[in-house]
């Protein structure tokens, strides 16, 4: 008896060692995204992270993601992570530009890098290690979230011919970029994505830039701003995976490894996917919105932009010692990385078509 109730004993020990799913931790999460759940790509990421990581742990981790639709706190991601409202967030870092000016550099800054620069630098130089310096400040680790790549120049009532055009022009345009043409003589203004169309149908802004082709021509803004320019703003915006710390330090540490698998899987898959949209959207958009006029800015506004920005960089580095040592850290990383992506990616470009 006492035999069999020894074997009892170790056969149940076996099996619990054996089935990982009775020693499963159950976890719900929620996560928040600036975007409505229909503004795909930069919707697609938070939904599919999530559908990796439950599938993953066999459904023992879930987290369920909200579209601004819902929690109606588009811009209001980062304080809802930092309280523990939400445990996520999907958002852009340079949102939080009010909060701290050195968020602006884990999206975009204008004329910076490119997104296999940025990526670079973020993974394998210092740029993700500083992003987490100025994250810790809110208690939320800070990951990249997906990328853009570049994003067009805006939408504009009318041609800007020249610095002149500017003058007085009411724009939404978030960012350092904002300050830029503040500088020359725009009244900027960040309005978040759901609510620009209504503001440009009804003139409270007459030009606004959102991201490029394919999320443009769905959100109509063409309809009432047919002046399409190409981009110098946001050479590559990251998006920006938020995670509250107290929540993530609850996880094991197999269910934190899972949350970054799948989080840098997305980060992948929404780069390609807005490459791919963007592509067939602006095919599309030649042949069915003829009235679009695609245009490039005046070198003399060009110019005076590279100028301006160099004047807003400066004087946040000379008031700020953090900002000063992520925008070093990006500029020396840029300056030895661009001479590769001019032999490379630009020069091959030129020679293919050259031979076209
Ligand atoms: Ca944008």
């Amino acid at each position: 008896m006492k035999h069999l109730l020894r074997t009892a004993i170790l056969a149940t020990a076996c099996l619990m060692l054996a089935s990982p799913v009775l020693a499963a931790e159950k976890v719900r999460w929620k996560l928040a995204m600036t975007w409505s759940s229909t503004l795909t790509p930069l919707a697609s990421a938070a939904p599919r992270m999530a559908e990796m990581v439950a599938k993953m742990t066999d459904g023992n981790f879930e987290i369920r993601v909200e579209g601004s639709e819902k929690h109606k706190a588009p811009l209001g991601i980062l304080d809802m992570v930092k309280g523990g409202q939400f445990e996520m967030g999907h958002t852009a870092s340079y949102y939080w530009k009010g909060k701290d000016i050195s968020s602006v550099f884990f999206t975009t800054v204008p004329f910076g890098m490119t997104a296999d620069e940025q990526y670079a630098w973020l993974y394998f130089d210092d740029g993700n290690r500083l992003q987490q310096k100025v994250y810790d400040k809110f208690d939320v680790y800070s990951l990249p979230g997906g990328n853009t790549g570049v994003q067009m120049g805006g939408w504009f009532r009318n041609e800007i011919k020249s610095l002149d055009d500017l003058k007085g022009l009411k724009m939404r345009i978030p960012g350092i970029a904002g300050e830029v043409f503040a500088k020359l003589g725009v009244n900027v203004t960040n309005i978040p994505p759901g609510e620009l169309y209504t503001a440009l149908d009804r003139g409270t802004i007459d030009a606004l830039e959102w991201v490029g082709p394919s999320m443009d021509i769905k959100m109509g803004f063409h309809k009432i701003a047919p002046f399409y320019y190409a981009g110098w703003h946001e050479p590559a915006a990251d998006m920006q995976f938020l995670i509250n710390k107290e929540a993530y330090a609850k996880l094991s540490p197999a269910y934190q490894a899972i949350l970054h698998a799948a989080i840098q899987a997305v980060v992948f898959d929404i780069t390609s996917e807005n490459f791919d949209a963007n592509s067939r959207a602006w095919d599309a958009m030649k042949k069915e919105f003829p009235n679009i006029k695609v245009m490039t800015f005046p070198e003399e506004v060009i110019q005076a932009m590279k100028k301006a920005n160099d004047e807003v960089m400066a004087a946040y580095a000379a008031e700020n010692p953090e900002f000063k040592e992520i925008y070093d850290s990006q500029q020396a990383y840029l300056e030895m990385a661009r001479t590769w992506t001019r032999i490379s990616t630009l020069h091959y470009l030129q020679t293919a078509e050259m031979v076209k």
